[in-house]
């Protein structure tokens, strides 16, 4: 039986996230995690620092989403000056690009819907000449687009390589390998069941991705998360051509260029079809013509862990007190301020009264999913 401070289950960037910063604040923390049997988004994504939009309908997600991505430098130097890993945080500013007018309406009412909530809230919307000046070889079918300076993106790899080195450099203990099938909540915290290991521990972090649903069944609470596949494909390395990531086109570090931005309502089939690459790759030629001539290399199917809402779950659990439910849809974006902030309000070190917005009781329980997991 192993004993420590916190147990966090699931090893993805949420989980490792808050780890890290729990750890940083001197916590004996243990994580768990199922391992490559398990669904992954963080081994599966896209890489985006995406703030444009984010938050419609929900004002304090779009703030929670703004304040991330401003802590970010602070989570890049800490993991470059701990591990040696720099994450290729670039924060140039990003494009969503609109192959018709209806697309371009749609988003400048969505981020004119989220400037009136916020107030400061910048953005510009580009007519295609000009858009060619900023973006250069993008194609005579994009009729415009947005550009948020407010928005990046990161080598999400390198993220996760990162958050697991710093967090073994801080003292975490990793139990990697084996499903969590058990919890035990009792006076004296939990006792967590992992194949033959046994965490013993006072506070418990659910943070297991779609694994969160059957977690959140052992402690009583229904656990409202679906899946949604996202597509990806990756291209040869080429030359550099795109300084600013787009919502569907960007350029990673090491050369290559990667295509996506499918969602699909598909259950727990995490593959690829050929039907939604065809759409992905020809929307990404309509955009930069220049791709027609390039050979893809890679594509991979993956799931998203989403709320019916689509905005995050952090909860402390009322039926099991010293255990938080996390769940999020964009674990890049926030990895920031999930170590820097959430961490530190689990500790119990600092009032966040932001994270009220983002409890589980928002939900009205449909009865199928009451009895999920
Ligand atoms: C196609 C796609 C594109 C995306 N693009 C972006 C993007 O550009 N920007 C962005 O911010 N976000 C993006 N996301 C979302 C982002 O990847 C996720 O929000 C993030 O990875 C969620 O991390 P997580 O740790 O909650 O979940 P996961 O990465 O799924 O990790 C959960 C972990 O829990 C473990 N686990 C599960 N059940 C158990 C159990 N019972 N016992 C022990 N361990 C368990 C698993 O092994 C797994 O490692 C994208 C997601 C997808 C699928």
């Amino acid at each position: 039986m192993h004993k420590t401070q916190t147990t966090v289950i699931g090893g993805g960037l949420l989980g490792m996230a808050t780890a890290y910063g729990l750890a940083r604040l001197g916590q004996k923390v243990c994580v768990l995690d199922e391992g490559d049997t398990a669904f992954r988004a963080s081994r599966g994504n896209f890489g985006l620092l995406w703030v444009q939009g984010k938050g419609y309908g929900m004002a304090p997600y779009a703030r929670w989403t703004r304040q991330a991505v401003a802590l970010w430098p602070e989570l890049a130097s800490l993991l470059l000056a701990e591990t040696g890993i720099d994450v290729q945080l670039r924060q140039s500013g990003g494009f969503q690009l609109c192959l018709s007018e209806a697309e371009l309406a749609e988003e400048v009412r969505r981020l004119q819907w989220l400037k009136d909530e916020l107030g400061d809230y910048p953005f510009e919307v580009l007519r295609n000449a000009q858009l060619s000046q900023r973006l250069p070889g993008v194609g005579p079918a994009v009729v415009g687009a947005c550009y948020s300076p407010m928005d990046g993106d990161v080598n999400p790899l390198k993220l996760l390589r990162a958050l697991h080195q710093a967090c073994q450099l801080q003292g975490v203990h990793l139990l990697s390998g084996d499903k969590v099938m058990g919890i035990e909540a009792g006076d004296n915290g939990f006792v967590v069941t992992a194949g033959e290991q046994q965490v013993r521990s006072e506070q418990l972090v659910l943070a297991a991705g779609l694994g969160n649903r059957e977690l959140g069944a052992h402690l009583g609470h229904a656990i409202p998360l679906q899946p949604s596949r996202g597509q990806i494909l990756v291209t040869e390395r080429v030359e550099p051509f795109l300084s600013h990531p787009t919502s569907t086109v960007r350029q990673t570090d090491e050369g290559t260029v990667q295509l996506g931005d499918s969602a699909e309502s598909v259950g727990f089939d995490d593959g690829t079809s050929t039907a939604v690459m065809a759409d992905i790759a020809d929307r990404a030629v309509r955009s930069f013509p220049r791709l027609g001539n390039v050979r893809l290399v890679r594509a991979w199917g993956a799931l998203r862990v989403l709320t019916p809402d689509g905005f995050p779950i952090y909860q402390s659990l009322s039926k099991a007190p010293g255990a938080y439910l996390l769940s999020c849809h964009s674990g890049v974006t926030l990895a920031a301020i999930h170590a820097l902030r959430l961490a530190p309000w689990i500790a119990g070190k600092i009032a966040l009264p932001e994270v009220a917005a983002f409890a589980l009781d928002r939900f009205n329980f449909a009865p199928e999913v009451r009895h999920a997991g």
